[in-house]
């Protein structure tokens, strides 16, 4: 097992590295991003013992059933789930970024929970770039009135865009939902709105790493090549599950 995981993470810093190469950029700006959810604990920490820093998380239960095991390794959590605002609370004792901000009502409860524990939080703004009904994220149209909104909150340090892209068989499918993340980019950098000059873009899962990548990602968020297939019994983890 340990052997599996330290090889699959080669492989797909490797696949990183080539994807940088063929697109001319420069590895350093795209960053691993362990997607955890179902991955026990003991998994997890082989993939840091090996070197990595970076872990997202979808659900609430998850989070606290491997607190204890990963809490002083040296490793930032994200939560990169649909987050419901009765969760918030608690998901803000484990967390240091939320990448699936999508929601004004999300936004205002974040904002009181942090004003009365006196601390700020990194998030990225999650669009629904593919436009499919089951996919959470705002609707890209939003993103210019949603982000003005959000900026007036101090507590909210806005440090990019995420997306889940369009999972096809083709290609050329799978492209425009990636590109529309970095068009988005390009319009709030038009906006000229102050201190959002640097917004990563939070996109490329297994199947598109590579394809998010020469888009311009710089947060590759991977799972399934690394852990391997999630099975829960019978069925195969559901991406949408809410909390
Ligand atoms: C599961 C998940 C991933 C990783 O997906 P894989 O196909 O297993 O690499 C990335 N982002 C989010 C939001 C996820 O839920």
């Amino acid at each position: 097992m340990k052997n599996d995981i330290i090889f699959n993470l080669l492989d797909v810093h490797q696949r990183i590295e080539n994807a940088c190469r063929i697109s001319g950029r420069n590895p350093e700006e795209v960053q691993l991003l362990l997607a955890t959810k179902t991955v026990p604990a003991e998994k997890i920490k082989i993939a840091i013992e090996a070197g990595e820093t970076l872990m997202g998380e979808n659900k609430m239960q998850e989070l606290r059933d491997k607190d204890f095991e990963l809490k002083n390794l040296p490793v930032e959590r994200h939560f990169i789930g649909h987050l419901q605002t009765n969760k918030v609370k608690d998901v803000l004792k484990y967390v240091s970024c939320i990448q699936s901000l999508d929601h004004l009502n999300l936004a205002d409860e974040l904002h009181k929970q942090l004003q009365n524990q006196n601390r700020k939080l990194d998030v990225f703004v999650q669009l629904n770039t593919s436009y499919e009904e089951s996919k959470f994220g705002l609707p890209p149209e939003d993103v210019l009135s949603f982000i003005k909104k959000i900026k007036t909150y101090e507590t909210l340090n806005i440090k990019g865009l995420m997306t889940i892209g369009l999972l096809d068989v083709e290609k050329e499918k799978m492209i425009p939902s990636l590109r529309l993340l970095k068009t988005i980019r390009d319009e709030i950098y038009t906006e000229g709105i102050d201190g959002l000059s640097n917004l990563k873009l939070s996109m490329g899962m297994s199947q598109d790493l590579e394809l998010a990548i020469a888009e311009g990602s710089n947060m590759v968020r991977v799972g399934t090549s690394i852990f391997g297939n999630r099975f829960l019994g019978k069925e195969i983890w559901n991406e949408n599950i809410s909390e």
